[in-house]
C-alpha cells in the first residue's frame, strides 16, 4: 500500500518534458521543509491504495507519461520502487521528483530522476545526499531552486567541483515570488553557464495558489 495525496491529469510544468500532457502521482509524506515549500498539503494527508488501484486509476487518463512527485515519493521507498517498476513494465514513461536528500540508486533504470540539490535559501542544504551524484544518468536531470545571489553562487560552485553540467541535463529555476526570473536569466548569460533556465509554467498558466495542476 502507498499513501497517496492526489492523481491528476495536467500539462507537465517542468523539466525538460514541460508542456507535455502528463498523468501526477502525488504521494503523501516529506522528510524535508524547504523554506518555500509549495506542495505542504501532501506533507500528512492521502489514502492508501494499492498499486494495482494505482495504476488502474493512472490508466484512465490513457497518457503515457507519468510523474510520480511528493512530497518525498522516496519517504515510502520499497512501495514506490515498485510502482516505478510496474509502470515501467507497462510500457509507461515515467518521471520521479525526488528531493536529493534520499538515496536513488535502487530506481529503475528505465525512469528519468529529477533530482533536487537543495540551494541555502531552502533551509536544507544540510540535507543534500551527494552520494546520488554518482547514480544519476545521463538522461536524468539535476534541479536547483533559487531564491538570491547566494544560492546562484552556490549552485555555480557545486556545478563546478562534481562537474555536473557533464552529467547530466541541469536545470536552473527561482523561487517564485522571491528572486525575478529575469535575475536568474541575466546571471546565467554573464557566466555562460552551461544550464537550462526553466519557470514553472503550471503558476502561470493557473493562479500560482492553485492545486491539482
Ligand atoms: S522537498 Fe519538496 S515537498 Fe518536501 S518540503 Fe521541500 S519543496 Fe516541499
Amino acid at each position: 500500500m502507498l499513501k497517496v495525496n492526489e492523481i491528476y491529469y495536467s500539462i507537465q510544468g517542468e523539466s525538460t518534458a514541460a508542456g507535455l500532457p502528463c498523468v501526477f502521482i502525488r504521494l503523501t509524506y516529506c522528510n524535508l521543509r524547504c523554506t518555500y515549500c509549495d506542495t505542504e498539503y501532501a506533507f500528512y494527508d492521502g489514502k492508501d491504495m494499492a498499486i494495482s488501484a494505482i495504476i488502474n486509476e493512472v490508466k484512465k487518463f490513457e497518457c503515457k507519461l507519468v510523474e510520480i512527485t511528493g512530497g518525498e515519493p522516496l519517504v515510502q521507498v520499497e512501495e514506490c520502487l515498485d510502482l516505478m517498476k510496474q509502470l515501467g513494465d507497462e510500457r509507461f514513461k515515467v518521471l520521479i521528483e525526488t528531493g536529493g536528500s534520499l538515496p536513488i540508486k535502487d530506481i529503475d533504470q528505465r525512469v528519468k530522476v529529477i533530482m533536487d540539490l537543495k540551494c541555502p535559501s531552502s533551509g536544507m542544504e544540510k540535507k543534500n545526499l551527494y552520494e546520488n551524484i554518482n547514480y544519476l544518468k545521463p538522461k536524468d536531470e539535476l534541479k536547483f531552486v533559487i531564491g538570491n545571489r547566494e544560492d546562484y553562487e552556490w549552485t555555480k560552485e557545486i556545478i563546478s567541483k562534481y562537474s555536473l553540467d557533464k552529467r547530466c541535463e541541469i536545470l536552473c529555476s527561482v523561487v517564485f515570488g522571491k528572486l525575478e526570473p529575469v535575475q536568474l536569466v541575466n546571471w546565467i548569460l554573464e557566466d555562460k553557464l552551461n544550464v537550462r533556465f526553466q519557470l514553472q509554467m503550471h503558476k502561470f498558466i493557473w493562479h500560482p495558489e492553485t492545486k491539482g495542476v
